[in-house]
């Protein structure tokens, strides 16, 4: 291992830097040490560098939560993994022991941290992790598909709460990466018909090409009429996987229908009719990261299910991860993965 290694780190409101960090090293006996092999960028991490920031990060912190990497070290007291184990991270590291966390609700429990925003992530060369918070995955999987397991095992979570049975419709607001998720999730689940509505163009070109049976743009179509003509009744479940959609939501699923919120906005309170969701019995599922995915979406990945891969239209170096950002923020990317 050499003396430095070169590490994304958020510094404080709206700035970030490429810095020279020593090598992490174990901290207890329950630590690995990982060299990444892949990571990629998320939304999350545009909202920690805007001004004024939209979600909270530790400043000085390596920034990066979705990455597969390769265990080079495991402390005395880990003895599931060994050195050139690949493994994909799960970033959000929970207690075990508070009220939430006995309850089996460990996506709310009291003393989460996680890794690539309130502890090192994986925007580095190397990281030092739980052991706990990492998953054991074959290396015969493609890294950009691997490196997408986070995301992944959060649709999945959603997709669980939803209650799916094949056969039903489904209406996904948004496509970027998380609404192409859920596409392609529903789509070899067996959902139809799948209406995708998404402003941008190439973006719901995207969505056709992986099996959108209707891809709208609600700048021109009128949303409900057009999903009500296919489905009849409305869609039996809608996904707002931009944060800020629930009126919309309301609008587009069918009496008795479920509606599963995933975006997140802290910005989002919009005024809705509450009577709709009364008189058609809607049930409106809010979705937090994941609890039990993770085996789950290891066991998809490395079967080759679902090709995530094709949601990474850019790959850059960790020196370029600017272009990465500028990309995104742009809308010109869909999913860019980092090469460390
Ligand atoms: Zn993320
Ligand atoms: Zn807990």
């Amino acid at each position: 291992m050499r003396e430095t290694m070169r590490a994304v780190v958020f510094c404080g409101e709206g700035e970030w830097r490429i810095e020279s960090h020593p090598p992490p090293q174990l901290h207890t006996e329950g630590d690995v040490l990982l060299k990444v092999e892949r990571a990629s960028i998320c939304g999350t991490d545009l909202h920690i560098l805007s001004v004024p920031p939209g979600h909270p990060a530790t400043p000085g912190t390596i920034l990066g939560h979705e990455y597969v990497a390769t265990v080079v070290e495991v402390g005395s007291g880990v003895h599931h993994l060994r050195s050139g184990d690949r493994v994909v991270v799960d970033p959000n590291i929970t207690c075990g022991i508070c009220a939430y966390c006995r309850l089996g609700l460990s996506n709310m429990c009291e003393n989460m941290t996680t890794l690539g925003i309130f502890r090192h992530g994986g925007l580095a060369e190397w990281n030092v992790a739980p052991a706990k918070a990492v998953h054991k995955i074959s290396s015969q999987v493609p890294l950009d598909r691997a490196t997408l397991a986070e995301p992944f095992s959060c649709v999945l979570h959603s997709f669980e709460r939803s209650a799916f049975v094949p056969g039903e419709s489904v209406a996904i607001l948004g496509a970027g990466p998380i609404g192409l998720m859920f596409l392609m999730l529903y789509k070899a689940a067996g959902a139809y018909p799948i209406c995708v509505v998404e402003p941008v163009e190439f973006r719901r070109h995207m969505a056709e090409s992986l099996g959108a049976d209707a891809a709208l743009d609600p700048s021109v179509h009128d949303v409900p009429r057009e999903i009500k003509e296919r489905t009849r009744l409305g869609a039996d479940i809608v996904i707002d996987a931009v944060g800020t959609l629930l009126p919309e939501a309301i609008r587009l699923v069918r009496r008795g229908g479920r509606i599963v919120l995933f975006g997140m906005n802290v910005h989002a309170a919009r005024e809705l009719n509450q009577y709709e969701a009364t008189r058609s019995e809607i049930t409106i599922l809010g979705s937090y990261i994941q609890r039990t995915a993770f085996p789950k979406v290891v066991h998809i990945l490395e079967a080759g299910l679902l090709p995530l891969e094709q949601l990474v239209t850019h790959r850059v170096e960790l020196e370029a991860i600017g272009e990465g950002f500028r990309l995104l923020r742009a809308g010109e990317a869909v999913k860019v993965t980092v090469i460390p």
